[in-house]
This record gives structure tokens, C-alpha cells and sequence, in this order.
């Protein structure tokens, strides 16, 4: 297949293969509950099962497998072939519309958070029609949520898919205000920036911190990092290019938007971004993405990290979430417009925003926690973890202008009217030049930056979706049933501006200044996972959640378990790996260089009597006493993990973790770095920092 527009979407069950294969009212159905987010009847379901089956085959798969996303924040799948015995040994290829629509895989090794304990081990997967079938390794793969047969959500998509329906409702009622009685739906628009290191595989299973945990727990800078900042963009080296060449080909084939890739940062870092698109979507494709990264870079000898902080003390991963609203006649409303009324109803929506992100900094924190993104947040590399907003300057004069009454004169170009009261015609802010924020608007959209690289994008859009329609929802109630909407209308603008100009920010967020800044203004500054995950079920939070419907209050608890339950497993896998290569790995490796060096000392005494042995004693007995340390900082370590195992409650023993286990891994760590700067490089045990980002790939 060789051209693009042929293999674009060739392994998708999309709209012309739908078309094309199901007869017309079967498509008619289809399309509509797609379009309504409904399931299928039983009768529509085969015809489509059967359609979607022959098309498969003749594609060369044999399988299918309910696709889905569980708690773990990875994909799940379960493949059943389509061979049915009919008997005289022979068997038919089948599949019915029962098997496409439900699926029952076994939910008791999922993460459940409690859930289970209360209610069914058994889980059943519905078909997001929402989201098109796609072929994948010789199977079929249906997208489906996952949900316990007490109806309890299971997974990320379900959550996700509630957050879109909510915001479509809260916003249309808004637009609707606005007279734009032709929109029947507003989605969110997602397009997520992914960012990736990649090294060679056969230095990568050499370490075994990389194996087991994804980054590497011990290693020394070497001699250039990133200094010269000569990666960023720089020529693509031939084996990572043929890699991107064939990984942008796979996923065209499986109709994701691949659109750019470019070298980041960090040596041995790259990026990719794809077009934007519906938020259920972008959040399938990125799990693919980031599978197919995965998958295809061991083809070429080479091994994806997708770890928030693979290298110390080199520039983490991140993935930033541009988020936007867009109404199903394609207007985007957080595009500045050119007519007052356009601009009047871009405020309102800009207004909701900064009020919603202000009252839910917690909520936008907790979703991107994790004890892998700590490593980057608040590090010089990526956005602290204060919650702010960047506007721009022309924006926030426009917003000062509103809030002080005073006319803003954009550039002599003239002011916007509604009605009486006056709002200021502005242009679109031209460009972001701060790449400082947490969350920055970009002309037309937002840019959510806190989020690390091997995020599903799920959560953090379900935050961003409930906390916009909730902010949406107080003001329709509101201007509903106003008698004079353009000046309520400017008062409600005004005044929440007024209340919440707080969390616009438009300085260096990587500043100390800024640190103090957020403090004075009583801004939120959750600086581990484990001081933030807990507020998960706050009073507030869950509140909002229950009034939207998009969690229970079971099913609060139960993610915010999860998340602790998570940060505990890590650091404990972590603690464990360092434990083992400590005592099996370097203690050996200096001890044996320490009696190498000895040997030396002494064979030459024989030899020699009166030559100095001076620099070698010494480094002799610096390494001794930095291994002397190190060994019994192993015994710490391993201590620290035992206790903070034996405490109960996540809540608690995660904030052990943060207060105990971590610390005592950095502590040993510094030995090692230590020991590995003097130690030859013959004797050091694994490949180092230098061989794996400059020299590996
Ligand atoms: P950069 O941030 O590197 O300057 P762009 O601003 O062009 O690059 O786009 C970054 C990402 O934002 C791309 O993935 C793009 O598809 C996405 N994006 C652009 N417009 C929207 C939108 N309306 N909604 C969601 N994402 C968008
Ligand atoms: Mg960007």
C-alpha cells in the first residue's frame, strides 16, 4: 500500500467501510446511536457483528477482544477466536451481535478499589459505539467500558464518557442563551502532545531498575547533559527516524491523526503529536499510541520509555493535554470571534473556565498525582504543582478592563458592545511564549501541561469536563432566567473575574517568587501524590461529582484507593529493586574494584618499595567508606519498606512513603552516584547514563 490516503484508517471500521457493508437502516441505526451514545438492539447488532466480522476477516484477523481501559491506566483485552464447531469437526467463522455488544471478562483481577469487596467480581463490557472497531495484531478490537454488575464504573472511559454528555448539556444551555438554537451537541476537543525516550534494548536489559520500574534508580550525570540544549529539534538519527517512519504508519492505519514528531530536550528524547479530535476518542488513539510506541520501537532493537522520569537530573517526560469546546456545527468556543455577540459568549465560556479551575485546583492536581510525575513537577522542567492560569497579556488587560469598568481600547480598534454595558472587542491573543504554565491558553484552546507521559488522558479530561459544566451550569441557572440578560450578563463576568483573577498567572511558574506569590494569594500547593490524592473525597468533591453523576460516592472512594493503593505498589517495586541491585549488583562491583586496587597497592610495594601508592590509597579508602555507607543504607532501606508495608490504611502508609522510604532512597542513591563517578568504568556493574542517552541509540 503505498499511498497515504489508501492506508489512512485501512484497519478502521469507520464511517465509508459502515456504509459501504451494512445495509441502509442498519446504518441509520448505527449512526444514531452513535451519535446519542446509545447501545444497539439486539437485531441492528448482528447484522452489524456479521458485517464487521467478514470485514475483519478479509483483513486477516481471526480474533476479537472487547477493548478497554481499567483503572490500571492501561488497556485490557481479552481475545476469543471466531471459530464456533459446528460439528463433524468443522467449524464457522461466527460472531454475534450479543458478543459485540457485551463482553463478561473476569473483573477480579482488575483494580477495583474496594468495589469488588462490596459487590460482584464480575465485571461486563459494553460497546462504546462512540468510539469505531479497529483491527489490531489479527483481532478485532471493540471499544468498550467496563463496569461491575452493580453498574459501578470500572474503568476510565465510562467516567469520561459521562464528563462529555455533561458539558455538552451545561454548555449547550449557554450557547442556547446566545441565540445559537441550531447546535445540538458541544464536545470536548482533545489533541494530546506525547512525548518519549528511546534507548537500546540491549542496554536497557542490562538494568534492571529500567526492567522492573521504568527509570533508572541509580545513575551519575554524565559529563554533558543537555547543556547545550543541541537535541532539541535537531536531526532525527537513522534509527529512530525508520521507527517514527513506521510507527506514523501504523497509526495512520489505524486512523490516528499522527502530525508531528521532532526531537525534545533531553538527548535520546522525542516527540509526537497528532491532530485534535473528540476527547473519547483522542483518549483511545493515545492508549494505542502509546502501545504501538511501545511494540514498534522493539522492532528496532530499541525500547520506548514512557516513565515521567526516566534520568535524573535530565528533563523528564510530559504529555500536554490541548483542550478545547467545540459545537456539532464545528465553531469552536473558546475561538475569540469577530462579532460582539461571539465575543460576549467566548467571555462567558473564558470566565467559567477560570472560575471552574480556581475552585477545583485540588481536582486538576489530583489528576495528574502519581509518585512517577512528583519526580517532574516543581523541577525546573515542567510546571510546579500550583495550579494556575496563563491568559497572555492582551487577554488579562481585556479582563482587567471588564472587572474595573474601564473601556479597553484594543489598539485603537474600537470596543465591543452588548447592549448597555460594555465589553471590549479584542484580537486573538497571538501566541503562548510561556511554556511555564500549568495550563495556558493558546489562542484557541487550552494547553493542560501537569500531565506526565505514560497518563491516560481520561482522567484528567473527566476533571476538566465536570469542573467546566459545573461552572457552566451556575451560570445558565443564573442567566436563564434573567430579564435582562446583557447586563446580568456583564455583572456575572465581571464579578467572577473579581472573585477568581487569583489564579491567572502570566509569570515564570518555575520561579521561588512565584512559590511565595501562590502562598499570598492562598493558592493550592499539593507538592507530593500523596498529599493530594487523599482530597479526591472531599465533602466538595464529592458533592460535585454526585451532582453531575459522573462518580458515585463508591465509586470516589474506590479511585481515590486505587491512586494511593498505586503510589504505595511503585515505591515499594522501586525500593525493592534498589534493595536487590544495591546488595547483588554494586556493593560487589566497588568491593571487587576496591580489592583490584589493593592488589595494585601491594604488588607494587613488593615490586617497588619507594614509589608513592598515594592516589590509590586514597581513592581505596574513599570508596571503602562510601561502600561502607552505602551497604548499610541498603539495610535502612529495606527496613523503611517493611514498615511502611505494615501499615493499614493507603492514606497513611503512602504518607510514609513520601516522609520515609523516599528519603532513604535518595540517600542511597547518592552514595551509589558517588561511588560510580570514581569507580573505573570496566568495574561498574551496568551501562551508564552516558552509554544509554548519547552513545546507545
Ligand atoms: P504547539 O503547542 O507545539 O505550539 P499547536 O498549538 O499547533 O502546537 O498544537 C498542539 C496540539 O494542540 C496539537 O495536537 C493540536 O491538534 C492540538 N489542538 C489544536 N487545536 C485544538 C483544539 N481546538 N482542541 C484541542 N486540541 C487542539
Ligand atoms: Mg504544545
Amino acid at each position: 500500500m503505498s499511498k497515504l490516503s489508501e492506508m489512512f484508517g485501512c484497519l478502521v471500521f469507520n464511517d465509508d467501510v459502515m456504509r459501504e457493508k451494512l445495509p441502509k437502516d442498519t446504518y441509520k441505526a448505527v449512526k444514531k446511536s452513535m451519535y446519542e451514545g446509545k447501545s444497539l438492539d439486539s437485531s441492528v447488532a448482528n447484522i452489524v457483528a456479521n458485517a464487521m466480522k467478514d470485514w475483519a476477516i478479509e483483513k486477516g484477523a481471526t480474533h476479537f477482544t472487547h477493548w478497554f481501559q481499567p483503572m490500571t491506566g492501561i488497556t485490557a483485552e481479552k481475545h476469543d477466536s471466531f471459530i464456533t464447531p459446528v460439528g463433524d469437526g468443522k467449524v464457522i467463522m461466527d460472531f454475534s451481535g450479543k458478543e459485540l455488544i457485551k463482553g463478561e471478562p473476569d473483573a477480579s483481577s482488575f483494580p477495583s478499589g474496594g468495589l469488588r469487596a462490596t459487590f460482584e467480581a464480575r465485571g461486563y463490557t459494553a460497546w462504546d459505539p462512540t468510539s469505531y472497531a479497529f483491527i489490531k495484531d489479527n483481532s478485532l478490537c471493540i471499544p468498550t467500558a467496563f463496569c461491575s454488575y452493580g453498574g459501578h464504573a470500572l474503568d476510565k472511559k465510562t467516567p469520561l464518557l459521562r464528563s462529555m454528555e455533561e458539558i455538552s448539556y451545561q454548555a449547550l444551555r449557554i450557547v442556547k442563551l446566545f441565540g445559537n438554537d441550531d447546535v445540538k451537541r458541544v464536545v470536548t476537543t482533545v489533541g494530546p502532545e506525547q512525548e518519549y525516550f528511546l534507548i537500546d534494548k540491549n542496554l536497557y536489559k542490562q538494568r534492571r531498575d529500567l526492567m522492573f520500574t521504568g527509570r533508572t534508580l541509580f545513575g551519575a550525570m554524565p559529563p554533558k547533559g543537555q547543556d547545550l540544549e543541541d537535541h532539541y529539534f535537531g536531526t532525527i538519527k537513522t534509527r529512530v527516524s525508520a521507527f517514527m517512519k513506521e510507527l506514523d504508519e501504523e497509526l495512520w492505519k489505524l486512523g490516528i491523526l499522527a502530525k508531528t514528531k521532532h526531537n525534545e530536550a533531553a538527548p535520546s528524547q522525542h516527540e509526537l503529536a497528532p491532530i485534535f479530535t473528540t476527547t473519547n476518542i483522542a483518549t483511545d488513539h493515545n492508549q494505542i499510541t502509546m502501545e504501538l510506541m511501545k511494540k514498534i520501537a522493539e522492532k528496532h532493537d530499541l525500547v520506548c520509555l514512557l516513565h515521567e522520569k526516566p534520568f535524573k537530573g535530565v528533563n523528564g517526560s510530559g504529555k500536554h493535554n490541548n483542550w478545547s469546546l467545540s459545537t456539532d456545527n464545528g465553531t469552536n468556543l473558546l475561538e475569540p470571534g469577530n462579532s460582539p455577540y461571539e465575543n460576549a459568549q467566548f467571555l462567558t465560556f473564558l470566565a467559567a473556565i477560570i472560575k471552574a479551575v480556581d475552585e477545583n485546583q485540588d481536582l486538576l492536581r489530583i489528576s495528574i498525582a502519581s509518585a512517577s510525575n512528583d519526580h517532574r513537577l516543581g523541577a525546573n522542567e515542567a510546571p510546579p504543582a500550583i495550579v494556575s492560569i496563563f491568559l497572555g497579556e492582551e487577554l488579562t488587560e481585556v479582563l482587567d478592563a471588564i472587572e474595573s469598568g474601564s473601556d479597553y481600547e484594543e489598539k485603537k480598534a474600537g470596543r465591543m458592545e452588548v447592549g448597555v454595558h460594555v465589553l471590549p472587542k479584542f484580537r486573538k491573543d497571538t501566541t503562548d511564549r510561556n511554556r511555564t504554565s500549568p495550563l495556558a491558553f493558546t489562542g484557541n484552546k487550552f494547553e493542560f501541561r501537569m500531565l506526565g507521559s505514560s497518563f491516560s488522558v481520561a482522567g484528567p479530561n473527566i476533571m476538566m469536563n465536570t469542573i467546566v459544566a459545573d461552572a457552566l451550569k451556575q451560570f445558565a441557572d443564573k442567566l436563564e432566567n434573567s430579564e435582562n440578560f446583557t447586563k446580568d450578563l456583564h455583572k456575572l463576568i465581571k464579578e467572577t473575574i473579581k472573585k477568581h483573577k487569583r489564579i491567572i498567572f502570566n509569570g515564570n511558574n518555575y520561579s521561588d517568587e512565584w512559590v511565595k506569590e501562590a502562598e499570598k494569594r492562598g493558592l493550592l500547593n499539593y507538592k507530593t501524590a500523596a498529599e493530594a490524592i487523599p482530597h479526591y473525597v472531599d465533602q466538595k468533591n464529592i458533592e460535585l461529582f454526585k451532582l453531575h453523576k459522573i462518580f458515585t460516592d463508591v465509586e470516589l472512594y474506590s479511585r481515590c484507593e486505587i491512586l494511593l493503593e498505586n503510589y504505595c505498589k511503585v515505591l515499594t517495586i522501586e525500593g525493592r529493586t534498589m534493595v536487590d541491585m544495591a546488595k547483588k549488583d554494586i556493593f560487589p562491583a566497588v568491593s571487587k574494584y576496591i580489592n583490584v586496587l589493593c592488589d595494585a597497592v601491594n604488588a607494587r610495594k613488593n615490586a617497588c618499595p619507594d614509589i608513592s601508592n598515594k592516589p590509590e590509597q586514597e581513592l581505596i579508602k574513599k570508596l571503602s567508606d562510601l561502600n561502607a555507607s552505602f551497604y548499610e543504607k541498603t539495610f535502612i532501606l529495606e527496613n523503611e519498606l517493611e514498615k511502611a508495608n505494615e501499615i493499614e490504611a493507603y492514606k497513611e502508609r503512602s504518607v510514609y512513603f513520601k516522609d520515609n522510604v523516599i528519603p532513604a532512597m535518595e540517600s542511597l542513591r547518592n552514595d551509589a552516584d558517588e561511588m560510580e563517578l570514581i569507580c573505573a568504568k570496566k568495574y561498574w556493574p551496568m551501562p551508564t547514563y552516558d552509554d544509554l542517552l548519547f552513545f546507545g541509540v
